[in-house]
């Protein structure tokens, strides 16, 4: 089974995905977490992420495809995988649109978990991280209706 999780930060999309991963047992692909991995081992795409996370701001489309068409390639992808954080802007879906056809595979469902500003909000807030404040917050949520 081949899904794709959509959600805004904040409404436990990492805790469903991980939860569906277990289930299918499909390893569940976290976009994040690669980009993360990365740069910790100082690949050249790693090199290249860096300053984008660093300030916050999304890694340009050809390197979070490059590694993401990677990750699924492997072969613990092959009966399915939960995509967790990919796509995220227009370019990326096309991408993903031409790798599937690539390997003449399709995926089953998108997920959107549907959850209103004020319940993320509030979930957010309550979490705490640094970049957590409402100001920031609210212009995550405005760059995730874009
Ligand atoms: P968050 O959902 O809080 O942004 P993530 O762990 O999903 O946290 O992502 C951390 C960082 O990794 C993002 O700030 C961004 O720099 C980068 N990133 C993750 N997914 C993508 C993506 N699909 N396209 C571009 N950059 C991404």
């Amino acid at each position: 089974m081949r899904l794709i999780m959509i959600a805004p930060p904040g409404a436990g999309k990492g805790t469903q995905a991980k939860r569906l991963s277990d289930r299918y047992d499909h390893p569940h692909v976290e976009t994040g977490d690669i980009i993360r991995t990365a740069i910790k081992n100082e690949t050249t795409a790693g090199q290249k992420a860096k300053k984008y996370v660093d300030k916050g701001k999304l890694v340009p489309d050809e390197v979070v495809v490059e590694l993401i068409e990677e990750r699924i390639e492997r072969p613990d992808c092959r009966q399915g995988f939960i995509l967790d954080g990919f796509p995220r802007t227009l370019p990326q879906a096309e991408a993903l649109d031409e790798m599937m056809q690539k390997h003449d595979l399709s995926l089953d469902a998108v997920l959107h978990l549907d959850v209103s500003n004020e319940e993320v909000t509030e979930r957010l807030l309550a979490r705490g991280r640094d970049d957590d404040t409402p100001e920031a917050i609210e212009q995550r949520l405005e760059e995730y209706r874009n």
